[in-house]
Parts: C-alpha cells; sequence; structure tokens
C-alpha cells in the first residue's frame, strides 16, 4: 500500500505547486534543503517549500540541519496529535497521556528553538545596526 501512499503525496505536492503559482508566487532555481523540492518567492517576499512552508535559503549545512530539525519537531507533534485523537475515540486511553506528554514537551522544545532562533536575529540586527553607525 505504501506505492498508494506515495502517490497521493504526489499528488499533494503537485497541488500545493499549483495553488502557490495561481496565488501569484514565482519557481525559483532553489531547492528545500530537506525534500529538494523547488522553492517559490510569495508576493510577500517570504520563501516558502510546497511541503515544509517558510523556509530560509540556506547557506550553510548548519543551517539546513536546523530546519530539517524544525520539520521533524513539527512531525513529532503532528504524529503525537493524531495518535491522542485516535486513543479518544477508541476505549483504550492508557495511552493517552504518553502522547500528550510528547506534545507537550514538542511545544517546550518549539519555544526553545524559536526564542534562541529570535535572540540570534536580534545579535544579527544589533551587530548590522553597530556596524552602520561607525560609518
Ligand atoms: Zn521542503
Amino acid at each position: 500500500m505504501s506505492g498508494g501512499r506515495e502517490a497521493y503525496k504526489d499528488r499533494d505536492v503537485v497541488m500545493k505547486m499549483t495553488r502557490l503559482m495561481a496565488e501569484g508566487a514565482t519557481m525559483l532555481a532553489e531547492t528545500c534543503p530537506v525534500d529538494g523540492l523547488p522553492l517559490f518567492k510569495l508576493k510577500s517576499g517570504d520563501v516558502v517549500c510546497p511541503v515544509h512552508g517558510k523556509v530560509w535559503i540556506v547557506s550553510s549545512e548548519a543551517e539546513a540541519e536546523e530546519v530539517e530539525i524544525d520539520y521533524v519537531v513539527r512531525k513529532i507533534e503532528l504524529h503525537a496529535a493524531r495518535r491522542a485523537y485516535q486513543l479518544i475515540n477508541s476505549d483504550d486511553t492508557s495511552e493517552l497521556i504518553q502522547w500528550l506528554n510528547v506534545i507537550e514537551t514538542v511545544e517546550r522544545i518549539r519555544n526553545l528553538r524559536e526564542a534562541r532562533a529570535r535572540s540570534a536575529t536580534e545579535k544579527q540586527v544589533e551587530k548590522a545596526r553597530e556596524e552602520g553607525g561607525r560609518k
């Protein structure tokens, strides 16, 4: 059945690409660091992958890894939420707390990573401002 699932995924991706183009996004030569799909530049200037949403054109292996980690963390959260939902609908809720704990942990990881990314951006802006003022 995995073949059918792949086909579904491909159709989903093609639909998303088509929608992006219809919205006026332009396809770029750069590709997503995670899945190699072409990236799209939105009218707003944001660069997105049809699968991963907003991404940054990465210039290093380390940046590519950061994007991949964010993606994996989101996938873990989604999987846990789906499992929790399945359990709610079944009579066996013994595992429910485990999956809720996973969601809570993921939430914490995301907050930490976002805070770290924010402070990194602030430092860059500060640095640029200092360099600008020195001229
Ligand atoms: Zn992607």
